[in-house]
């Protein structure tokens, strides 16, 4: 699928699905295109790139997302080796009375 940006003669910009460009091309050859402001039919694409899949948003999101994971997994290490750090300064501590 292919989305496009398209304007009808009264720059009404809008965005329509296709199956592919050939798809697009054999509508708006045929009329079948129509823009939904004023029901022109006479379509362009507008002067922008097709956008395929993810946008950039949708992309930074997810890499933000597992930032957040990747971050919230070394707190919790953080937080475990604390725990274990002051677990074995506990025992080392009476380790060392027991020595005296
Ligand atoms: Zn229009």
């Amino acid at each position: 699928m292919i989305k496009y940006e398209l304007k009808c003669r009264k720059d009404h910009v809008f965005e329509a699905w296709f199956y592919d460009s050939a798809t697009y091309d054999k509508q708006a050859a045929g009329g079948k295109i129509v823009c939904p402001v004023c029901n022109s039919r006479k379509i362009t694409k507008a002067p922008m790139a097709p956008r395929i899949g993810k946008s950039k948003g949708e992309v930074a999101a997810a890499e933000a997302k597992e930032v957040a994971v990747a971050m919230k997994a070394l707190r919790e290490l953080r937080d475990h080796v604390e725990k274990n750090a002051d677990y074995v300064g506990d025992q080392f501590a009476e380790e060392a009375r027991k020595i005296h």
